[in-house]
């Protein structure tokens, strides 16, 4: 196997009694568009933090290309930082402001302006070098911060929720410009968001993190089909978890599982021979537009969601739904056991 661009070994960080990052271990291979998943304070900053250098671990070891850099400071890593806010020098001209890192490492004039330039291009914000970060809009503003950390190309660049401060639909359009940058240029990216759509959406693989620890490393398809534990299971998606006697009437089975909320069919034909099937009622009706959220007890007392596309001519009346009696059904292909938590 060929070296993979970031190893982690056993990494540990403890900030006096707060240990923030509890023994990672984690490879992300060259190339890879590699996403740290988890909620406020689960530690992805700061692993994060501790891979550009800013930060040194209590314990553990960092290599990069194979290399042992956990000692050496940030300026001595083949890594760049994109952060959240960006970090622009307001009273310097876009260009100068792509070009700071090569005027940094003295790298003549005219060709600091050239691969400015080339970099402005990557991120198709050609023709902006003159204006002032001020005079941008947010999305561009981030462009600029990318082609800042592109300039230098390092072989990993770490972006810090670099799509926080977009709203939604700009966001989701630097989603998809962002990944399609990555393929191009061929850099390893490591991607830290709090946003599940965001790590599915955007990269070959996900670490979901959980109170400084990793709960799992795979491909979103992994993550999300096959969670390893009810809390992947609740954090990335929505889960629908059956666990004890409710488990033992519907699926006639001992254990915790979990069913997504699109699997499941209200109403319609009668469960066929693959199928599992339960009586509920509608609790609550989420109408979202493009898909229709029902809320659904069971007879045991669980509450399923359950989400439809919304196909039909009219919405369903929201005041008709609520209370009415429906039938569950879904195949038991869909149905995930979760392992018991270690
Ligand atoms: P968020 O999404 O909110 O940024 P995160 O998953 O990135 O969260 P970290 O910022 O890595 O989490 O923080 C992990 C834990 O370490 C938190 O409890 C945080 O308060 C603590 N922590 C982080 N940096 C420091 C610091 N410099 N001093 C003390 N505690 C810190």
């Amino acid at each position: 196997m060929s070296i993979p661009a970031i190893r982690l070994t056993s990494l540990r960080k403890s900030f006096g009694a707060v240990t923030a990052v509890d023994g990672v271990d984690l490879e992300i291979a060259d190339g890879e568009f590699f996403s740290m998943l988890g909620p406020s304070g689960s530690g992805k900053t700061t692993v994060l933090r501790l891979i550009a250098g800013f930060e040194t671990p209590t314990t553990g070891a960092i290599e990069l290309g194979g290399v042992d850099v956990t000692r050496r400071p940030p300026y001595d890593r083949d890594v760049n930082t994109v952060f959240q806010d960006y970090a622009l020098f307001p009273h310097m001209s876009v260009l100068d402001n792509v070009a700071y890192g090569l005027r940094v490492r003295r790298v003549p004039r005219r060709q600091r302006r050239e691969q400015a330039q080339e970099a402005l291009r990557s991120v198709r914000l050609d023709g902006f070098g003159d204006r002032r970060p001020g005079q941008l809009s947010g999305g561009q503003r981030q462009r600029v911060a990318l082609a800042r950390a592109l300039v230098n190309r390092p072989k990993v660049l770490l972006l810090d929720e670099p799509l926080g401060a977009l709203d939604l639909k700009l966001r989701e359009e630097m989603q998809v410009e962002l990944k399609q940058l990555q393929r191009q240029v061929g850099i390893t990216f490591v991607f830290v968001t709090h946003d599940q759509d965001e790590a599915l959406t955007m990269s070959d693989r996900v670490a979901v993190f959980s109170q400084g620890r990793i709960a799992q490393v795979g491909t979103p398809a992994d993550i999300y089909e096959r969670p390893a534990s009810a809390f992947v299971a609740g954090f990335v998606g929505t889960s629908n978890l059956l666990s004890g006697a409710i488990a033992q009437t519907v699926l006639g089975d001992e254990g915790v599982f979990s069913v997504r909320p699109e699997k499941i069919r209200i109403d319609g034909p009668e469960a066929g021979p693959d199928e599992v099937s339960t009586k509920g009622r509608v609790a609550e009706v989420i109408y979202a537009g493009a898909t229709i959220r029902l809320l659904v007890d069971l007879d045991g007392g669980v509450r399923l969601t359950v989400v439809q596309q919304n196909l039909a001519d009219r919405p369903p009346h929201q005041d008709g739904m609520r209370g009415r009696p429906v039938r569950l059904t879904w195949h038991r292909a869909h149905v995930v056991t979760i392992p018991s938590e270690i």
